[in-house]
């Protein structure tokens, strides 16, 4: 279960943080270095270490991730609006390797993202 990262040990209870949500496939908590107001980050509990890694049988996972990074949207108030961001690999900006959606939100967001 789960990955030997630093996100892997969130999800192992090894590390405390701070939940905001919690199920049985995932777990959703502030990034330590928020880059807006609102910054959450949502984690599958499963071993699975970056988007292009899924296979077939991560599609449910990857829908739920999704999903529950609505939820803790909501959860935060964000009726405005906010931007889910998946970094995938080193040029995508990736520095854990641990699947990860951020939600952001709280400000508007710029386009094109760095
Ligand atoms: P990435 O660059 O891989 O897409 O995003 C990794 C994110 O994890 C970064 O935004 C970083 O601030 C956050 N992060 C790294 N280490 C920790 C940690 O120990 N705790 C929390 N809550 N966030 C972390």
């Amino acid at each position: 279960m789960s990955t030997d990262t630093i996100f892997g040990k969130i999800a192992r209870k090894e590390i405390p943080v701070q939940i905001l949500f919690e199920d049985d496939q995932c777990l959703a908590f502030p990034d330590i270095n928020p880059q807006a107001p609102i910054h959450i980050l949502v984690i599958p509990k499963q071993a699975l270490t970056q988007i292009e890694h899924a296979s077939p049988e991560d599609e449910a996972i990857l829908g739920h991730l999704l999903y529950v990074a609505t939820l803790v949207a909501r959860q935060q108030g964000l009726s405005e609006g906010y931007r889910l961001v998946v970094n995938n690999g080193s040029q995508g900006g990736q520095t854990v390797d641990h699947l990860h959606v951020h939600v952001l939100g709280g400000r508007a967001m710029g386009w094109p993202p760095g």
